[in-house]
């Protein structure tokens, strides 16, 4: 993955307590149109409003969905209540209330679905933008900061992860020389090149001003460094639209048994980048050995100091 997720921490799921308000609402509705006193016939219809308590609380969770399943209960409610005994008894049944019923709940549920879906959407795009990086569009510090803490986690219960911390070489030389513009210009074309290059199920982004940050879940040590390679020649290799060229240094780190936190993972990808960058830059330093899960290095990668 390489821009923030539309739905990340978006909850859908509705409370327990809203379902028992909708169960007692549908109850109490029902319970009211069967006693309802038949001198007060022609406001039998208000009852049903209760029934669609269910279609409120539905579509402020699931949107038109939800919308669609309450105003589905409400009518099954209503025809079991209103139509289905007078039927078997072979009373007449009160088309009026029935069809005026049947028509609010259709009308109220289409207009609930709408402001619902309209809040949702509202809510997701509020959402995206708290948690991506204007310039460029990746995700930012406070989305991988939530996608590290979560997988870090994870890779505490023993599933592999590795992370690579890049930093632009020389970048305030590159902003002195062509202009703040031209920088900006490179940090997006770099964000550019994460997005091609990170995959679905891995994210990438703008970790500070010209850090970016990649977290790959299930990736080692071996899966990180060719990753941050891939990326690095990419750059080496880009032409920005004014002619200019610029490089980057990265470090990998994986998680291993004795980190404790996931600040201590990014720590330990500085720290390899610091060594990228004491060795030249436009490199590429492996997860270090102290730091490393000792599987990393048994699948094939080379040690830390063979480049
Ligand atoms: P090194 O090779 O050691 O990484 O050197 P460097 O010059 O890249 O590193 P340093 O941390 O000294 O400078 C980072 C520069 O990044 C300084 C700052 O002007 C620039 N920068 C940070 N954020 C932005 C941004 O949003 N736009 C632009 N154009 N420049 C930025
Ligand atoms: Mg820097
Ligand atoms: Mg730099």
């Amino acid at each position: 993955m390489n821009e923030p997720r539309p739905d990340a921490g978006t909850d859908n799921t509705v409370p327990p307590r809203a379902l028992v308000i909708s169960l007692v609402a549908l109850v109490v509705a029902g319970l009211a149109a069967i006693v309802w006193p038949s001198s007060l016939a022609d406001l039998a219809g208000l009852v049903w409003l209760l029934a669609l308590v269910p279609a409120f609380l539905l579509a402020y969770y699931r949107g038109w969905e939800g919308a669609t399943a309450g105003l589905l209960i409400a009518m099954i409610l209503m025809i079991a209540i209103e139509i289905v005994p007078a039927l078997v008894i072979g009373a007449e049944v009160d088309w009026r209330i029935a069809g005026g019923v049947t028509v609010a709940f259709i009308a109220a549920s289409l207009g609930l679905g709408s402001m619902a879906e309209l809040l949702r959407r509202q809510k997701s795009s509020a959402m995206d933008l708290a948690l991506s990086d204007t310039l460029t569009g990746l995700a930012n510090r406070r989305m991988l900061d939530i996608f590290l803490g979560q997988h870090f986690a994870a890779s505490q219960r023993g599933m592999p992860l590795a992370v690579v911390m890049f930093d632009l070489d020389k970048f305030k030389r590159y902003n002195d020389t062509y202009g703040h513009a031209e920088g900006d210009e490179a940090l997006r074309a770099f964000g550019e090149i994460l997005k091609r290059e990170t995959r679905d199920s891995d994210i990438a982004g703008r970790y500070g001003g010209e850090e970016f940050l990649a977290i790959l879940p299930g990736g080692d040590a071996l899966a990180g460094r060719r990753y941050a390679e891939r990326v690095r020649e990419t750059l080496a290799g880009h032409e920005m639209p004014g002619g200019n060229r610029i490089t980057v240094s990265a470090g990998v780190a994986v998680s291993g048994p004795t980190m404790n936190s996931a600040a201590e993972l990014v720590r330990a990808a500085d720290a390899s980048l610091y060594t990228a960058k004491a060795a030249g830059g436009n490199r590429v330093e492996p997860a270090s050995l102290r730091t490393g899960k000792p599987e990393a290095q048994a699948i094939g990668g080379p040690p830390a100091d063979a480049r």
